[in-house]
Formats: C-alpha cells, sequence, structure tokens
C-alpha cells in the first residue's frame, strides 16, 4: 500500500519516521526504562524496545535501509566482522578508524580473520587485492585525513567478485551520503558522533538494504548473542538528535568551508584536508557522490610541538577527541601514534558562530613562537 509518507524526502522522514501513532500517543517515543514486557511482544529488553524500535525506523527512513540500534559504533562493526567465517581475509582501505583498524589486527591475532590493507583510491590494486577477500572495508570521509573513496566504483569491482563490501560513514551521515544506494552491503554510523550529536551518549548502528531481510536478520542476531543492545536513555537521546541532524550539518559543513579556506591561506598551515576545497584530491568525487562536504577537516603545521600549542592556546575549541557534536573539537591525531602526517590537527567543526571560531583558531595560530 502506498501512502502520503512514501514520496516524502529523506530530511522529511528524519522527522516523522518513528513516530507512536495511536490516538493520545506521545508525539515522539519516549524512553521505556524496561528489562522485562509482558509476554507476546518485545518480551526482553535485549532483542529490542520500543525505544530502539523507533530509533532504528527514523534512521532507516531517513537513510533507505534498515536500520540496527547498537550500545556503540565499536559494537556495531564488530557485530559485520564476527559475521565472517573463520580465517576470512578482510580488506581494508588504508585510511580507517584506528579503532577498527585495532579491533581487525586483535582478530588477526587470535586467528579468526586475516586483515589486508589496500590503498582503497587505486582501483586496479583493489581489483587485484579482492581476489580471496570476504569483506572489503571502507571509510568515506576517512578519518582522520578526510579522503574520499569512489564507492560506486568500489562496490562494482567487489560485487563483480562477490566481496560484500562494509562502508563506515559516520563522517558523512545519511545527511551526506547514502551508501547502500551505491551498492555497500553494510554501513556503519558510530551514532555516538554526528547523529547523537551533543556530546553525550554512545550508540551505533548497522544499515542494510531494505531488500536484503536475512542480512538485517543475521545482524540483530549478532546484536541478541553479544547483548550490544543500547540502553532506553540513548535511544530516546539519539532520535532526538536524528531530528535536528539536517540542521546541525548543515551549519558546521558551511563553516568547515569557510575555516577550510581561510587555513589553506594561512602562512602557519602546511596542508589542509577537506573536500570542498578545489585543490582536494577528493573534490570531483565528494561532489558526486555526497550532497556536501561535512564538518571534518584536518590540517597540518609545521611540527607536533606547533600543533600541541596551537591546541593548548585555544579558548573557544575545545581539545578533545571525539567529534561531531554542537561545539568545536580539535585533536592531534598523533597523540594515538596513529602515524598521521606531522603536526595534523583534526577539527570538528561545531555549530557556534563561524566568525568566533575563526577568530579562536587565528588567534592560536598567529602566536609568534609557531613559525
Ligand atoms: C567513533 C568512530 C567509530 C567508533 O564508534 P564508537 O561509538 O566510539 O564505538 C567508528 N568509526 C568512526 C569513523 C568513528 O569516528
Amino acid at each position: 500500500m502506498s501512502t502520503k509518507s512514501d514520496g516524502w524526502k529523506p530530511s522529511t522522514l528524519a522527522i516523522t519516521a518513528g513516530r507512536p501513532s495511536g490516538p493520545g500517543d506521545p508525539l515522539n517515543q519516549p524512553p521505556v526504562l524496561a528489562s522485562n514486557f509482558l509476554a507476546g511482544g518485545a518480551d526482553y529488553a535485549r532483542f529490542g524496545t520500543p525505544s530502539s524500535g523507533a530509533f532504528e525506523e527514523a534512521l532507516g527512513a531517513f537513510e533507505g535501509g534498515q536500520a540496527v540500534a547498537f550500545s556503540t559504533g565499536m559494537a556495531a562493526a564488530a557485530a559485520i566482522l564476527d559475521g565472517l567465517p573463520a580465517g576470512a581475509t578482510v580488506l581494508t582501505a588504508s585510511n580507517i578508524y584506528h579503532g577498527v583498524r585495532t579491533l581487525l589486527a586483535d582478530m588477526q591475532s587470535r586467528g579468526q580473520l586475516f586483515d589486508r590493507t589496500v590503498d582503497a583510491t587505486d582501483l586496479a590494486a583493489v581489483e587485484t587485492a579482492l581476489d580471496g577477500a570476504s569483506m572489503l572495508w571502507l571509510e568515506t570521509p576517512s578519518n582522520p585525513l578526510i579522503q574520499i573513496l569512489d564507492l560506486r566504483a568500489l562496490c562494482e569491482l567487489a560485487a563483480r567478485k562477490g566481496v560484500p563490501v562494509a562502508v563506515d560513514s559516520t563522517f558523512a551521515t545519511p545527511v551526506l551520503q547514502h551508501p547502500l544506494e551505491l551498492g555497500a552491503t553494510y554501513v556503519l554510523h558510530s551514532a555516538t558522533k554526528y547523529i547523537g550529536g551533543h556530546s553525550d551518549l554512545m550508540m551505533g548502528t548497522v544499515l542494510t538494504s531494505p531488500d536484503q531481510g536475512e542480512l538485517s536478520e543475521q545482524i540483530l542476531r549478532r546484536r541478541s548473542l553479544h547483548g550490544a543492545f543500547p540502553g532506553a536513555m540513548e535511544c530516546f537521546l539519539a532520535l532526538r538528535g536524528l531530528r535536528t541532524l539536517v540542521l546541525r550539518v548543515q551549519q558546521a559543513q558551511s563553516s568547515a568551508q569557510v575555516l577550510a579556506q581561510r587555513l589553506a591561506d594561512h602562512p602557519a598551515v602546511t596542508r589542509v584536508f577537506y573536500p570542498g576545497l578545489s585543490s582536494d584530491p577528493g573534490h570531483e568525487l565528494a561532489r558526486q557522490q555526497m550532497s556536501g562536504f561535512g564538518g571534518m577537516l584536518s590540517f597540518c603545521v609545521e611540527s607536533e610541538d606547533a600543533a600541541e600549542t596551537i591546541l593548548t592556546r585555544t579558548e573557544l575549541i575545545v581539545m578533545a577527541t571525539s567529534l561531531g557534536g554542537v561545539e568545536t573539537t580539535a585533536e592531534r591525531r598523533n597523540r594515538w601514534n596513529e602515524d598521521a602526517p606531522t603536526g595534523l590537527i583534526r577539527l570538528s567543526v561545531g555549530i557556534e558562530d563561524v566568525e568566533d571560531i575563526w577568530a579562536d583558531l587565528n588567534a592560536a595560530l598567529q602566536s609568534h613562537d609557531l613559525q
């Protein structure tokens, strides 16, 4: 049966989906703080609750897939990887979230899988490396180099060899890109970041295509078996975050564009990584596969010491590792031994006034002893 809402845009569905619908029901799903239910319905909270269901319905409608919510992004990543047969080879793009990289190394060290890395901007290299792989793991835009990968081309290559593709789409959010439409098998979001959006919860989610019910069932089964189920308050807050996601992402990316351009012109800055800059290697690709360039950018200064100094001098910009919140945060990635380019600072642009963000950053960069 088709209904009026079938024609609504994803950003409208982000507001309307997941609502209770009975007369007298609350407009949005409140947190249901229950582990046990009267028999015959949800039964037991580890299998799903009204709170997780409402979040999954809204996110699924927004992204055009079936969503399964997890307690964290890492739990969501682990659920995808744990579905692979023992000894499987996972081919991963070289720049991916360090937590997932560490999880893969850990699983490899216990003989559970083989972790093979490829420069996923090199399609020919990926085509060769796909032989014998059981999964291709991509992240775009990537953390922390904001690298853009050609999802359509990579998914096509993988499909030809029957290899499922997982895409960590955390930086893009469902606002800017829909990897399922480009051929991805699994989409991962750390909902801790933009979806939650207020630095006050941890959650993750895996999305699969609506016509692949058995995949969604497998993911759901992993969640139930691992017990990686999100709490009711988290689901409630994440759904509330989802309702304003479009506005927050729009504001963050419009400011990120301004900041990236000004940073690129700044004498203390040696390099800027932001796909919104026409000089960025990912610019054309991002224009094609995303509806905007996002709120994450990275830049380099002369040395790690200079980067550290800058971060201790900012007043508005908070030095903190996480991202995707309403507040602008900055992070020196090499603090985590990440092997990022020297002096790299990653900025998660918030929704403060862009002139205040720039004034803060510019003052920290002007400091005489940086140059
Ligand atoms: C934070 C993050 C994760 C992990 O999510 P958690 O919610 O911290 O477990 C995975 N991928 C990316 C790109 C992230 O930024």
